[in-house]
């Protein structure tokens, strides 16, 4: 799998706003402030109280893309997600490599933020097959991923939840 583009990029942006803590009623602005590095520079990164619900609503969305069971689900949830989405597509060097941003540079932050995610995650879906993204099979963990291994072999989201996994079976295993 090419990891290397900005669209197989922007479905880690998509896994991370997924797996958000939502606690802080700021959360939001959080998370646009910690990656602002995928917005146009200037962009405002404030969020009315209605934006902060339209995040997690494409925070959901994404979730229940990656937690689907079958295609069937898959396509349902990706349409929905898609059609938050206002792709207007262009083509930029700005960090030195050619690549495709999916929404208009002036487009609002959560425009910008749900396009790209949208765009990103139906990439990869459509590209690689949506059993790249899975559910962390760690006790107590239920965040999301997507597989990037060469045979699809991933179960965490993440290499803290692949060794608590593996010591707590090495654990089951002396007692039994
Ligand atoms: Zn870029
Ligand atoms: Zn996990």
């Amino acid at each position: 799998m090419n990891y290397d583009t900005y669209g197989s990029s922007a479905v880690e942006l998509a896994i991370e706003l997924a797996n958000a803590e939502r606690d802080d009623p700021e959360w939001a602005v959080a998370f646009l402030g910690s990656h602002d590095e995928w917005f146009t520079p200037g962009t405002s990164l404030e969020l009315t109280k209605d934006g902060a619900e339209r995040a997690a609503e494409t925070a959901d969305l994404v979730r229940a893309v990656a937690v689907a069971g079958s295609q069937a689900d898959v396509l349902t949830r990706l349409n929905a997600l898609l059609a938050l989405a206002r792709p207007r597509p262009y083509a930029t060097d700005h960090d030195g490599e050619l690549h495709l941003h999916y929404a208009r540079p002036d487009a609002p932050v959560l425009e910008q933020l749900t396009t790209t995610v949208a765009m990103g995650l139906s990439q990869v879906v459509v590209q690689h097959g949506w059993q790249r993204l899975g559910v962390c099979s760690a006790e107590g963990c239920d965040d999301v991923y997507v597989d990037t291994s060469r045979n699809a072999s991933r179960r965490y989201c993440s290499n803290t939840c692949a060794s608590r996994s593996t010591v707590a079976a090495y654990r089951a295993r002396r007692k039994a």
